[in-house]
């Protein structure tokens, strides 16, 4: 159990909190000393997650289109395997949406950190601005950059776009034995590796996040609790409406198109949801997978051999799901006041996000700094997030590979037919 990162972050969160109000209690005025240690370490570790994000994305987002391997099944099997991924991703999202307007508990609670938002925070669109035209033309020059500008300025929408690009260029035009390929899934290894590492240290990170929210919170009437309370309800209708995409929406998808019954559905591809709970890992889930989709589902090897390794990276409906409810309920906490257009950007870029971001451990929350600049969240609110993240990683893995599993079935019956 000592060794589980969950339950290691959970007892570092506790330990912020707890130290935090006893040092409040104990010296009211702080000590120069502990407040500037404490920012050190909560500075480096999100220092620290920001140096993988581009690399990540890109070499993920390629890794994954490559894993195709070849024009023909491209050509056969692409078009239909990206409609489904959109699709059910695009149908997580509205879920997601739908479900915060009618359920948004926090907002009986004051904006806790609307205090915090820097006026001059980036943001796609000009505060008043309120023309999904003027959002697109500015999504447009962001996706269009050149690859360099896009990776050294963080530019996520331009990394992403350049992925999709250079990956769908490779398998077209290069042979299948360019070292080239060998470059990728080698880089996507050692990016992996470092993923692993920053990981480790994330319960500190938790640790001074925490410390740091509570003694900035507390001095103003007990508003730590508050804080606590609204992330607790976010944590929950997240992992409410995840369970409902995961248990009634893609399995009713998957009988309207197959008729294979739910029950049935759940029953063959358990395996690979439990190592997907257990690892946090749609990329590691990947050989369970496989198994599962060709041993019990039936589905043909041609079929699962391209629809899961790209879903791994391509199609997270759990990821989307949670990047959506996730940038609403900071937008609240920070007092930004959504339009019907921001609203619709949310939409985009999580999509985006989700599309990039790698079936790694907490992976999502690389391209949710993308989501959250969006509409003028400060990145630190990234720290929030980080808090409550790992328990519902386990939830929004396993549907992420449900989507998976459920699309290589529709795929290959669709083709069988
Ligand atoms: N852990 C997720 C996955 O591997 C990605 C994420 O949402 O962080 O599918």
């Amino acid at each position: 159990m000592l060794n589980n990162l969950t339950f290691q972050v959970f007892i570092a969160a506790t330990l912020g909190i707890v130290l935090a109000f006893g040092y409040q209690l104990i010296e009211p005025n702080g000590i120069e000393m502990v407040d500037n240690s404490i920012s050190l370490l909560k500075g480096a570790f999100l220092a620290l997650l920001k140096m993988l994000i581009a690399p990540m994305i890109f070499f993920s987002l390629i890794g994954g289109i490559i894993s195709i391997g070849n024009v023909v099944r491209l050509r056969q099997l692409g078009g239909i395997t990206v409609s489904y991924y959109l699709l059910t991703t695009g149908l997580a999202i509205t879920l997601a949406l739908v479900a915060v307007v009618f359920v948004h508990p926090w907002t009986a609670y004051p904006p806790i950190m609307a205090s915090m938002v820097d006026a001059s925070s980036a943001r796609l669109l000009n505060p008043g601005s309120d023309s999904i035209l003027a959002v697109l033309e500015t999504m447009a020059s962001l996706a269009f950059t050149n690859p360099f500008s896009a990776l050294v300025n963080l530019n996520i929408l331009g990394i992403v776009t350049n992925a999709l690009f250079m990956g769908v260029a490779m398998v077209l035009v290069l042979d299948e034995n360019s070292p080239l390929f060998r470059l990728v899934v080698d880089a996507n290894k050692i990016i992996i590796q470092v993923l692993r590492w920053v990981i480790r240290v994330l319960p500190i990170g938790i640790f001074a996040i925490l410390f740091d929210f509570t003694v900035r919170l507390s001095g103003d009437d007990g508003l730590g609790g508050t804080f606590l309370t609204q992330l607790f309800q976010f944590g929950l209708l997240v992992v409410t409406m995840t369970l409902i995409h995961g248990l009634i929406v893609l399995p009713a998808i998957a009988w309207i198109t197959t008729r294979m019954s739910p029950l049935e559905l759940l029953q063959k591809i358990a395996s690979p949801l439990l190592v997907a709970f257990s690892t946090s890992s749609s990329a590691a889930t990947l050989p369970v997978s496989m198994r599962a989709a060709e041993d019990n589902l039936d589905v043909s090897p041609g079929v699962a051999s391209f629809v899961l390794p790209l879903g791994a990276t391509m199609n997270m409906d759990g990821t989307a799901l949670f990047e959506a409810v996730a940038a609403i309920f900071l937008a609240y906490l920070y007092g930004i006041e959504l339009s019907g257009v921001m609203v619709v950007t949310v939409f985009l870029m999580a999509m985006i996000a989700s599309i990039g971001a790698p079936g790694m451990p907490s992976a999502s929350m690389s391209g949710m700094q993308m989501v959250m600049l969006a509409i003028g969240i400060p990145l630190e609110a990234i720290a929030i997030l980080l808090v409550i993240e790992r328990p519902l990683d386990t939830i929004r893995t396993s549907v992420n590979v449900e989507g998976d599993l459920i699309g290589s079935l529709i795929v290959d019956r669709y083709l069988k037919r």
